[in-house]
């Protein structure tokens, strides 16, 4: 055990560090030592959230969490539970989707994550991919002209998508989805748990799309990205409790013990780790779906992006691509054409990560095409087609201290 340990540990130095401020590519950090403890206690007995019988204790737990996740969105009443990803969560609203508006087709926006036209391509539904403005956000025109048609079952919103962090206008999406009597479903898998600072004010986000979410009829959060949790936890949760009658869930081996609701009879996947939902409900134990709770996680970061876009906006080398509406910012070097963009973004990324561990500096890259480029108001010279431009997630709190270091680190790094 101990040889082979040591190879293991040796082996996950191949990594990045996922921790440290100056990592800011992707949407990833460690999870909140509660949830590890939380993870681990619950491990060793090893309960299984497909049914009571599987783990009683786990399964209240798990109740108790999407209990809480709706009441932080004000869906009243709800039915839902937590998934091993927000990949599955919305596999399974569509998939509702598709049984209460049979023949219909889903209409999504360009910018929402990659997850929902394949998922439309499991299901057998037809999607429809509708353009978003010069925000990143759904064109509320191009959806009304496809609303028009009649074919239209179901609309997606997203808020917070996955390359920008843009929030799709979950209110006005509302109205007009009432108007034409479609089914709405908001991808709230990034996104989802800023609902906790959509309060207008400086440090936090707009109000109108987070607090319209408790009005539609499905929502999905990744508790692993934004609410501190190790991968495994992502959740999906319904307005109508009566959507449960699409599960079927015949078993001759399972749910003996109770006439309770097994959470087994209302998902689509069978064994999933308890542990995911002890881990949860610890970390809410000490974090509490409050502003002042899980919600003082989320405001460093919000200012971090707006700090740095500053920052960025008052510098010559670089450009902010578009104002930033959740923590994750984007922005290029201020060069004239698309091609020199795209090797300066490049060349950040591989310098950055290359340099010595006390220097390295990790980002991302976002290729942004040229029609998306103009349409933000930048002037480079279309020589190529798309350019990649550079993306940062400022998840970690940390992260805000750090900001005007890191933006002398990327100017380094350009020059
Ligand atoms: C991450 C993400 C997903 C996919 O969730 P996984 O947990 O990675 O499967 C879906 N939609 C959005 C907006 C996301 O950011």
């Amino acid at each position: 055990m101990k040889a082979a340990t040591d190879r293991l540990h040796e082996r996950l130095r191949d990594n990045y560090p996922f921790f440290h401020p100056r990592y800011i590519g992707q949407m990833l950090k460690p999870p909140h030592p509660a949830a590890v403890v939380g993870y681990v206690s619950a491990m060793l007995i090893n309960p299984n959230n497909h049914a009571l019988d599987g783990g009683p204790a786990t399964a209240q737990m798990e109740k108790e969490v999407v209990a809480e996740l709706a009441a932080m969105f004000g869906l009243d009443p709800h039915v839902g539970h937590l998934t091993s990803s927000g990949t599955i969560a919305n596999l399974e609203a569509l998939f509702v989707a598709r049984e209460t508006h049979p023949g219909k087709a889903i209409a999504y926006s360009t910018d929402a994550h990659y997850t929902h036209g394949r998922m439309g391509h499991v299901l057998g539904v037809e999607m429809v991919a509708v353009p978003t403005t010069a925000d990143g956000t759904m064109d509320l025109d191009a959806l009304e002209t496809e609303l028009r048609t009649g074919r239209i079952g179901t609309v997606v919103a997203t808020t917070g998508t996955t390359g920008l962090g843009a929030v799709d206008p979950v209110h006005e999406i509302v109205a007009l989805g009432r108007r034409y009597g479609v089914r709405i479903h908001v991808d709230a898998a990034y996104g989802g748990f800023f609902r906790l600072i959509a309060d207008d004010t400086p440090d936090g986000v707009a109000a109108a799309p987070f607090v319209a979410i408790g009005d539609c009829d499905s929502v999905v959060i990744d508790p692993h990205k934004h609410g501190l949790q190790p991968y495994g936890c992502g959740a999906v949760l319904f307005r109508d409790p009566a959507v449960v009658r699409h599960y079927r869930h015949d078993s001759p081996y399972t749910y003996f013990t109770s006439d309770d609701l097994h959470l087994g009879e209302i998902s689509l996947e069978c064994s999933r780790a308890g542990a995911a939902a002890a881990a949860l409900w610890l970390t809410l134990r000490l974090l509490p779906l409050t502003p002042d709770g899980l919600g003082a996680a989320l405001r460093p970061g919000r200012r971090a992006a707006l700090a740095w876009a500053g920052l960025i906006a008052a510098s010559e080398e670089l450009t902010v691509y578009q104002p930033p509406q959740l923590d994750i910012l984007t922005y290029f070097p201020a060069l004239g054409s698309l091609s020199r963009i795209d090797a300066a973004s490049a060349r950040v990324l591989d310098r950055g990560m290359r340099l010595p561990p006390d220097e390295a500096v990790f980002v991302a890259t976002y290729t942004a095409d040229a029609a998306g480029i103009a349409a933000r108001g930048h002037r480079p010279e279309a020589d190529v087609p798309q350019a990649r431009i550079l993306r940062s997630v400022l998840m970690k709190p940390e992260i805000e201290d750090q900001v005007p270091d890191l933006h002398e680190r990327i100017r380094a790094l350009l020059a």
